[in-house]
């Protein structure tokens, strides 16, 4: 009698994941199977270098771990909903449905000889910050380390799947991801074990073997987050949304200041890498009217002492019905000058897929404006 699709659901609902394993828990998950370890770097190859759901079709593979792999392993990869491309810059930004019916978004974005995804580590987000509607969801489930994973390779068999889409970009015919950003849904530090391990999955010299320097971790400043992180992954590089150097206009924007004020978290970063380890990538969304003038520049300076930081300046991407605004050219340029001129290294960074609503922060879009007591 023919299965009911239902039926096939369930039974694909039973199958572990084998997505969100680290080598080691593949390794692991291989040997109580009571087959040699080794056979744990060929499964991880398959599904991370070849794109491969069917990772046990390799004749290499004994036929006993063949026949219980598929009995009892999928590797699932979350569905793209809608794929919208933006006519601005080429991104590309997906819908993704999970298994649960929730989703989240991931945008590709090329540029140079780069290839970059953005993905999500959150559906929702707790940390409320003002200017984002995502932080408006609250939050409403962590992902796992598979739905994180598999935002990568989603986007990697999609990339397989439409060539035309690369030949429309300047990049080489067969690129592939090669930078991932954590700057999606969520606040990835509040789902810190999930990232540490997919932290260590795209960086498996077995599997994509992206550079922990290719690798970016946005946080709002989530202390305990940080310090976990380091701990499992010191060379791991941060994005730190910084948007105001002043405590109390910081707490208005960004209610985690108030958990965990600035000046902390500039001092744990100071303690935990200094001036020697992984650069720290200040990220700063500039406001006309509000947080844009030269006192803000030396106060934002004054943060980078003892650090090895770069700085990201970003004018706000004007989205309605929101009456704020990027500050003029020139007072970008005079801002980035006092920045320059205390000898930090600034970059004035336009975020990709503004018509798509892809830059950070709008990945939902913004829902209502900011209001003025809120922004200080
Ligand atoms: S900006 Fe980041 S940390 Fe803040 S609410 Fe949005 S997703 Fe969360």
């Amino acid at each position: 009698m023919a299965q009911h699709l239902s039926e096939i659901k369930i039974e694909n609902e039973l199958l572990q994941d084998l997505l969100g394993l680290t080598r080691a828990g593949l390794t692991d998950t291989v040997r109580n199977l009571g087959a040699p370890e080794i056979h744990a770097k060929t499964l991880f190859r398959r599904i991370y270098k070849d794109l491969s759901i069917n990772p046990w079709s390799e004749p290499t593979l004994p036929l006993r771990l063949v026949a219980v792999m598929q009995d009892k392993f999928a590797v699932r990869l979350p569905q793209i909903k809608v794929a919208h491309r933006s006519a601005y810059d080429q991104s590309m930004k997906f819908l993704v449905g999970l298994g649960d019916g929730r989703e989240v978004e991931a945008v590709l974005m090329p540029e140079k000889a780069r290839l970059t995804l953005c993905l999500s580590s959150q559906v929702g987000c707790a940390q409320g910050c003002v200017f984002c509607h995502t932080g408006r969801m609250g939050l409403v489930r962590q992902l796992s380390v598979a739905e994180i994973v598999g935002q990568v390779m989603l986007a990697e068999h999609w990339l397989r799947e439409h060539p035309e889409w690369l030949e429309s970009t300047r990049l080489a015919p067969g690129t592939r991801i090669s930078n991932i950003v954590f700057m999606g849904m969520g606040e990835p530090l509040d789902n810190v074990e999930a990232v540490i391990d997919a932290l260590s999955i795209l960086t498996d010299p077995y599997g994509l073997a992206l550079g922990m320097a290719h690798i970016s971790v946005s946080t709002a400043g989530h202390l305990v987050g940080i310090d976990r992180l380091y701990d499992a992954h010191p060379k791991a590089r941060l994005a730190l949304s910084v948007h105001s150097p002043d405590e109390s206009k910081r707490s208005r924007i960004m209610p985690i200041n108030r958990r965990w004020p600035l000046t902390d978290v500039i001092g744990r970063l100071r303690e935990r890498i200094g001036e020697s380890g992984p650069p720290v990538m200040m990220q700063y969304t500039m406001i006309a009217g509000v947080n844009d003038s030269d006192a803000d520049a030396s106060a934002l300076a004054a943060l980078t002492v003892g650090l090895n930081a770069k700085i990201n300046l970003i004018p706000l991407n004007n989205v309605e019905p929101s009456r704020l605004s990027a500050p003029p050219p020139e007072r970008i340029q005079a801002f980035r000058d006092v920045l320059h001129q205390a000898g930090i290294r600034v970059m004035v960074r336009y975020s990709k897929g503004q018509d798509i609503a892809a830059a950070c922060g709008q990945l939902v879009a913004f829902a209502k404006k900011p209001s003025a007591a809120e922004l200080g």
